[in-house]
């Protein structure tokens, strides 16, 4: 099946009579006929028992999102933030490290460099346009993954996934990626050498700002057994003994990742919530194509403004990321845009309090236009240092372009430059 296709029939296959749509199953628990039963879920959950870490709906759209990305299995998560960070405890306890590129969203590098370092778990964080020595230089015995993001928000830097994952494998570790922005429309990371994708599917894959949500998955490439991740072969205390890469082959980093994870932590998502990431799921290529070309349309159409000092867009001939743009997303380079208003952080605000149309909001990759002044808000905890890191200057708008009539976000900008002096 092309990617179309899986969007509207990977995951669920209804049997005779049953219903066309994924089913909401809003339950908590499930039935068994004897104590035996629920005693041997224990030792091994091969069905649905508590949705704390199951549930049949989310199962459905979480076999439709490996199936998108070409993994092995997914497991579904209540936001971005808890995909980010369980990616990585899949891999890190205290005393572990891992390196991750500089350019990514803030509420990541929060998580990376302030909250998980109280769990004892270092984040080293590299410039992933320095070369592959230097680069290197920052992993250390302890290292056990390194972290990137396809197209970085809102720095819209593109990965070169190839290269950082030959200098992940190197160093006998996964790469992980979070593809929220590219979605598996755009670029598949797994084709590419990526062992891990996460999304946080409140962006794209939702699209209509209804419910925030995340996912992990797992390509089922990654070889545990090299040495550096005992916890993944030898025996689980916490399982019965269980041994991941025995028992699951494949899926081993998966799996651990609900039975270990999930299973302690419970930031699952609610049926509910899944079934409306489904539906935003089917129309998701159809979404993303019209994203792309509107995008294109308003990123041109900015750049030829004598308002702004500069503009970040990947599809954009003088762009810096637009030859390696053509290789990882050539379909297009979906529908955030960033640009820097001259006169700053004070143009800026005025440029966005005078649009109509485009909604200012705490939101991204939205169905509808939005905007963002990064600098106060997503990035705000940021030091200076970590800004620039992020590539992000005081002026500089995220705007998020919608399905509206381009003409109609056009006139809408126009608007905002009208006061901008
Ligand atoms: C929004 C976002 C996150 C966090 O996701 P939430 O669903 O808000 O928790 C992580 N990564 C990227 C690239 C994002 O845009």
């Amino acid at each position: 099946m092309k990617i179309e296709t899986k969007c509207l029939h990977e995951g669920y296959t209804p049997k005779n009579g049953e219903p066309r749509v994924v089913p909401i199953v809003q339950s908590t628990t499930y039935c068994f006929d004897s104590t035996e039963h629920i005693a041997q879920l224990f030792d091994m959950p091969t069905e649905f028992m508590y949705s704390r870490f199951a549930n049949p709906t989310v199962d459905a759209v979480e076999r439709k999102i490996a199936a998108l990305e070409g993994g092995v299995g997914a497991m579904c998560t209540s936001s971005g933030q808890a995909a980010s960070l369980l990616s990585i405890l899949n891999v890190c306890s205290a005393g572990d490290s891992f390196v991750s590129t500089g350019a990514i969203y803030g509420g990541t590098v929060n998580l990376f460099a302030v909250s998980m370092k109280k769990f004892g778990i270092e984040c080293i964080f590299v410039d992933q346009e320095a070369s592959e020595e230097e680069i290197s230089k920052a992993f250390k015995e302890n290292t056990k993954a390194m972290f990137c993001e396809t197209l970085a928000n809102p720095a819209l830097t593109v990965c070169d996934i190839e290269k950082l994952a030959g200098i992940a494998h190197k160093n006998q570790v996964p790469l992980i990626i979070d593809n929220t922005f590219a979605t598996p429309i755009l670029c598949r990371p797994f084709e590419w050498g990526a062992d891990v994708v996460i999304h946080s599917t409140t962006k794209y894959m939702d699209g209509h700002a209804v419910q925030g949500g995340g996912v992990i998955v797992d390509s089922g490439k990654f070889d545990w057994t090299n040495g550096k991740f005992p916890d993944f072969v030898e025996p689980d205390a916490s399982y019965h003994g269980v041994s991941y890469t025995k028992a699951f082959g494949p899926m081993a980093y998966i799996i651990k990742a609900r039975m270990q994870l999930m299973r302690d932590f419970g930031c699952y998502p609610a049926a509910n919530s899944a079934f409306l990431l489904n539906l935003g799921l089917e129309t998701l290529p159809v979404r993303m194509k019209q994203y792309c070309e509107n995008a294109k349309k308003i990123a041109e159409y900015i750049q030829k403004s004598d308002k702004v000092i500069s503009v970040t867009y990947p599809g954009l001939e003088t762009d810096k990321y637009y030859e390696r743009a053509k290789k990882y997303l050539p379909d297009g380079c979906s529908g955030v845009i960033t640009f820097s208003i001259k006169g700053g952080r004070e143009n800026a605000v005025k440029f966005m309090d005078h649009l109509e149309l485009a909604s200012n909001v705490v939101h991204v990759a939205d169905i509808r236009t939005c905007v963002l002044h990064p600098a106060s808000a997503t990035h705000r905890q940021l030091t200076d240092e970590q800004l620039v890191a992020a590539g992000i200057d005081s002026g500089m708008i995220r705007f998020s372009v919608g399905l509206e009539n381009v003409d109609d976000i056009i006139a809408d900008i126009d608007k905002g430059f009208a006061v901008v002096q």
